[in-house]
């Protein structure tokens, strides 16, 4: 424990953010980092814990206290060296992780946790900048085969594990470049892309082989990589959106999240769109209907392309203003949280259910709700109408595709339509072929992604090698 008095003494410091009406101008991060002083006394806030609860708020299981303590004694290569035993892409969750790990630290009992995901960031940005993050290749190699499907945040994990274990690793992705969801949906204003390509570099040289634009079930047979492999990984992500299936769902202009997302992202990557319809929010009153991350990314998008108006429908009722600790600490507390894009001006509507559309010339021009009680029935009398020309349908993933790929494996799947494996071994039904990430647990988190990806592949190395070095 660095400073014993530090909790104490020291006040919770947080990054800013750029003011609202200069951030939406660009499509740039916008958070500004602490100074590297700044950063060691908020490590030296850490208590370090007798139970640590922090380790098992985050799913990969950081050691936060001993990079805390490193940092505050300025052993920032040790901090980041450690930070890397347990997680693969702490750039990606120093920046997109929601941080369970804080609502559990044992300072958050009283409002006031380390600053835990700052932290993360800052020790793995100075490792980039310090060039203490470099390839790592195998002490040996075994000439083993593995196939990956899906190059998200899982896929990348398992492929950088399984290729520092000395296997032959061939990741393939249906997509041109490697970041799944990261890449395509998760906007550039919350995470810039170059950290992808930054980190893809490492894999390269660690010897992952990266197959894009190679769509399995479509493009090759996922029995020709079976037969071709010694072990086969799905990590394909739940990529099926829950619908809305109302009147008026057809018209033009109501479009799911994800077939807008993606192509604000390309259009900043400089990628060309494909054959699609180009959508875009510019002068329009966008509704955009369910109230996660992909509703408020929606909103931040809508804003940057030159929204009129922005409103935000979710079904469920307001949540409370503050959780109560005794009920919910350590854990994740149901609790109102405001996003930084619904920040930027969006308006609200709780308890709220759309029954229809209504438009002109085949484009939809009004949305059609009502209000709903605590058992989602609408309450007679709360009609209402709001003028939308630009609907985007943000309501979750409701499982994976399933045709194509997993039709033609005959995999057994779970009670929701996700691939069915567990944790102790990620296997699937069918021999050699293992699956983790959104695929199996359905629609989750990039650090959970990370944490199967890093599971499967030690138990793709035991099952090839008879045992795993690697972490589980
Ligand atoms: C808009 C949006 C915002 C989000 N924001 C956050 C956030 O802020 N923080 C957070 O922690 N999580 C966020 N999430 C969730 C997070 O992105 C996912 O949980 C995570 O990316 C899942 O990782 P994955 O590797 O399992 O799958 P994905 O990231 O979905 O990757 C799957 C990959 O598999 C490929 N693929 C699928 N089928 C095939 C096939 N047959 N052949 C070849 N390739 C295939 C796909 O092209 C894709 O690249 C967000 C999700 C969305 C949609
Ligand atoms: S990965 Fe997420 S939960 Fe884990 S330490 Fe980082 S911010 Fe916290």
């Amino acid at each position: 424990m660095g400073k014993i008095t530090g909790f104490l003494e020291i006040d919770r410091q947080e990054r800013r953010n750029r003011p609202a009406a200069d951030r939406v101008r660009s499509y740039r991060e916008f958070i500004i980092p602490l100074s590297e002083t700044d950063v060691a006394r908020q490590a030296a806030r850490c208590m370090d814990c007798g139970i640590p609860y922090c380790h098992t708020g985050c799913p990969v299981n950081n050691q936060i206290p001993d990079w805390n303590d490193l940092v505050y004694a300025s052993d920032w290569e040790e901090a980041c060296r450690n930070l890397h035993s347990t997680n693969n892409f702490p750039e990606f969750t120093g920046r997109i992780c929601p941080a369970p790990c804080e609502a559990a630290c044992t300072l958050n009992i009283n409002d006031n946790p380390v600053t835990i995901k700052t932290i993360e960031c800052a020790i793995v940005d100075k490792g980039f900048a310090q060039s203490w993050i470099n390839p790592q290749s195998p002490p040996q190699l075994t000439g083993k085969k593995i196939a990956i499907v899906g190059a998200g945040p899982a896929g990348m994990a398992a492929a950088q594990q399984l290729a520092r274990a000395g296997h032959d690793v061939n990741l393939y992705d249906k997509q041109a470049k490697p970041g799944g969801l990261l890449r395509y949906g998760i906007p550039d204003f919350k995470m810039e892309k170059k950290l992808i390509d930054r980190r893809f570099e490492q894999m390269k040289a660690e010897g992952v082989i990266f197959h894009g634009l190679v769509h399995v079930g479509v493009d090759i047979t996922a029995t020709e990589l079976e037969q071709s492999h010694d072990a086969v990984l799905l990590t394909g992500g739940a990529e099926v959106s829950r619908d809305l299936p109302v009147e008026g769902r057809d018209l033009n202009g109501v479009h799911f999240a994800m077939d807008f997302l993606p192509q604000q992202n390309r259009r900043v990557s400089n990628e060309p769109l494909g054959d699609v319809q180009p959508i875009t929010a510019a002068g329009k009153h966008v509704v955009v209907i369910g109230g996660g991350d992909t509703g408020s990314d929606c909103i931040g998008t809508s804003f940057r392309q030159g929204a009129l108006s922005v409103t935000q429908l979710e079904i469920m009722p307001i949540p409370p203003k503050h959780e109560d600790k005794a009920l919910t600490w350590p854990h994740w507390p149901i609790k109102m949280r405001t996003s930084s894009s619904q920040r930027e001006g969006a308006t609200r509507e709780f308890s709220v259910m759309t029954t229809s559309f209504s438009g002109e010339d085949g484009h939809v021009t009004q949305l059609h709700g009502t209000e709903v009680d605590e058992k989602f029935e609408p309450v007679p009398g709360t009609e209402f109408d709001l003028p939308a020309d630009l609907v985007l349908l943000a309501m979750g993933f409701v499982h994976p595709v399933l045709e194509g790929m997993i039709t033609e494996l005959e995999l057994d799947l779970d009670g929701r339509k996700n691939v069915a494996a567990n944790t102790d071994d990620y296997e699937t039904s069918r021999p050699k072929v293992f699956a983790a990430g959104d695929m199996r647990r359905g629609q989750s988190l990039v650090v959970w992604a990370i944490r199967e990806g890093r599971q499967a592949a030690h138990s793709v190395d035991r099952f090839l090698m008879g045992k795993s070095d690697l972490p589980l």
